[in-house]
């Protein structure tokens, strides 16, 4: 864990220490994605989309403007089960299915899974290691999906450290709302907003893969056992 520094680093920015951090926010695409994708824009952050299949196969547009805006793309189920609850035959189709509508919409082959609900298990994690894919979590959880303010998401980003993974959801209104007080949060911290490492499943530097196009390139990192205790039910 980094503290600030009090020395000036050589860009002149205060406590600067090129550390980055991957915003996610999962169960779109929906009807807010185009302002949150603005307000991101806006404020020179870059994110991981963890997009549903079945949203995806209704607005694959959305997920071509995700991709256009600078944002990695990547698998969230195709109908948000609690993954633990099916057969692995099920597991697979939900993951697979939505890999076909995401490359469908142009974004890409994810390599990135996020459990709904963080649900996961050995089964599941076998599945998703089969189909190419990484289970990632979450570091620290907004709780967006529980009606948390914007003062209350702020706060929770600006607990971030260099790589860490935060919680975030497409639809909260208060989501869009703390957006560009993310940005100042996180600039103040000397923080950058990076990709998923398919190898680590830290944040880290955007990579070379990481062109428009390849909205792919996200990785892996064995997270998965943080899912317990963090619920995210939400989702509608
Ligand atoms: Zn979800």
């Amino acid at each position: 864990m980094r503290h600030p520094s009090p020395q000036a680093d050589p860009s002149g920015r205060a406590g600067a220490r090129d550390g980055y951090v991957a915003l996610t926010f999962d169960d779109g695409p929906s009807h807010r994605t185009a302002a949150l994708l603005d307000a991101l824009r806006e404020a020179g952050l870059r994110a991981t989309m963890f997009n549903q299949g079945n949203h995806a196969a209704e607005r694959p547009d959305l997920v071509r403007a995700q991709v256009a805006a600078g944002m990695w793309v990547a698998n969230h189920s195709y109908s948000h089960p609690y993954m633990t609850g099916l057969e692995p035959a099920e597991m697979e189709s939900e993951i697979t299915r939505t890999q076909e509508a995401l490359a469908a919409a142009g974004g890409g082959t994810p390599r990135l899974f996020r459990p709904p609900y963080g649900d996961t298990d050995e089964t599941l994690a076998a599945v998703v290691a089969k189909a190419g894919l990484t289970e990632i979590c979450w570091d620290v959880d907004t709780r967006d999906w529980d009606d948390a303010s914007a003062d209350a998401i702020v706060e929770a980003v600006g607990r971030l450290t260099d790589g860490q993974v935060v919680l975030m959801h497409d639809w909260p209104p208060s989501t869009l709302e703390a957006i560009p007080r993310i940005g100042e949060v996180l600039r103040a911290k000397g923080l950058r907003t990076g990709m998923i490492c398919p190898d680590t499943g830290r944040a880290v530097a955007p990579g070379n893969r990481d062109g428009a196009g390849n909205g792919a390139g996200n990785g892996d990192g064995d997270r998965a056992g943080d899912g317990a205790g963090n619920v995210d039910r939400a989702e509608g």
